[in-house]
């Protein structure tokens, strides 16, 4: 039976325990099997090879971005570890020009160290990425919506181009999850996400998951998530899994209230600029449209000049100042001095995640109260007139 999303949420993967008829996937806190005889296993070895709590949400991711093979890490970036250790030196990437600070941090402090290098390109713009292209380029890598600045990436055109010259396509979709956008159906070899977000989104827990349809890949992504060994453990995976039981309700409420708050802020004339795909004036409206079943949660905006964002933070009272995104609870940062600190200043600038920018990762509590805590926050930081 072909099941829709709502309903794989609550059964795909692998749906409660075989044995005992537990509705729940149990927790296997276990670090190795018992062996029946030598060579003989039932099918497990070692947690770090394969853990059942961990495969049951492989298992699920997999259905969920309709691909074929999931893979669970300890946290998004160590999921990025294993996707960038497909490569080797001489091996160059083209990248996104806003992505996740700790994606640039270890392309750029670690890989590079490595002799891979990559390129910052602005994927929204097809002539860039074509014209980025050469032999040594083996991968593009795009987050869409993209952090901070939420633009968005026609994911289809760019896996068109990718396959025409021979390249990866990987795509971070930790921003819309599989409910609302699914990579792979659109011609992306690799979905990676920060399952530590709206997946688990209940901000208690650091994970990251993988997912791909090509055999081959996938053989070659297990052999270096065991030999790396940054796997996700059992406990965190039943938690990612009763986090994903809840994504749907989730996250139509999250991008209700984003909805309301984006249109808020845009005639408020608190702020000089709002970026929300969801708003039908935003440059990545139509595309973001297209390829996905909503705009997400994740805004951004800039106080206008009279307002303190210093103090603005200190004011917030029902929203909390914190790193972080996607869960339950509305959280805001700033982008130039937490997520994208690691991204050098000129470049910061360039890409234009200013010093006045403000993400807004868009909770679920009652939307007018956010819009009330955002008011007298604004309201309560003018500058001193001089
Ligand atoms: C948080 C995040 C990551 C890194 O994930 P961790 O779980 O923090 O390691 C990667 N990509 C995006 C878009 C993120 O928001």
């Amino acid at each position: 039976m072909s099941l829709k999303i709502d309903s794989v949420l609550i059964h795909g993967g692998i749906d409660g325990d075989e044995t005992t008829g537990a509705v729940s996937v149990p927790v296997y806190q276990t670090s190795t099997y018992k062996q029946d005889g030598l060579g003989q296993t039932r099918g497990w070895e070692y947690s770090r090879t394969g853990n059942p709590t961990r495969a049951a949400l492989e298992k699920l991711i997999a259905d969920l971005e309709q691909g074929e093979y999931g893979l669970a890490f300890a946290s998004g970036l160590a999921a990025i570890n294993t996707v960038l250790s497909l490569f080797k030196a001489g091996d160059k990437l083209v990248v996104s020009d806003n992505i996740y600070g700790g994606t640039f941090r270890i392309l750029d402090n670690v890989f590079k160290n490595f002799g891979i290098t990559y390129k910052i390109v602005d994927t929204s713009d097809l002539d860039k990425v074509r014209e980025a292209i050469d032999e040594d380029v083996k991968a593009i890598y795009v987050e869409s919506p993209a952090n901070p600045l939420l633009t968005v990436t026609d994911i289809k055109a760019i896996s068109e181009i990718s396959h025409e010259f021979g390249k990866l396509l990987i795509v971070d979709n930790t921003f819309l999850t599989p409910y609302l956008q699914r990579p792979l159906t659109l011609g992306a070899d690799i979905v990676i996400h920060s399952g530590t977000k709206y997946l688990g989104g209940h901000s208690d827990t650091i994970s990251g998951l993988v997912v791909v349809n090509d055999k081959k890949l996938a053989e070659r992504l297990y052999y270096l998530q065991n030999a790396i060994g940054g796997v996700l453990a059992p406990w965190d995976s039943f938690l990612v899994i009763r986090g994903i039981k809840t994504l749907g309700v989730r996250m139509e409420r999250h991008v209700n209230n984003a909805r309301r708050i984006a249109k808020w802020l845009a005639e408020s004339g608190y702020v000089s600029r709002v970026y929300y795909p969801g708003l039908e004036n935003d440059p990545g409206f139509k595309v973001q449209k297209k390829q996905a079943d909503g705009p997400g949660a994740m805004l951004s905006f800039v106080l206008n000049e009279e307002y303190d964002y210093r103090r603005f933070f200190k004011n917030l009272k029902l929203i909390t100042l914190a790193e972080s995104l996607g869960g339950v609870e509305s959280l805001v940062c700033h982008p130039a001095s937490m997520t994208h600190a690691a991204i050098p200043a000129d470049i910061r600038k360039e890409v234009g995640i200013v010093d006045e920018l403000i993400r807004f990762s868009v909770g679920i509590e009652d939307a007018d109260d956010l819009i009330a805590d955002l008011k007298q926050a604004i309201e309560n930081s003018k500058k001193a007139v001089m």
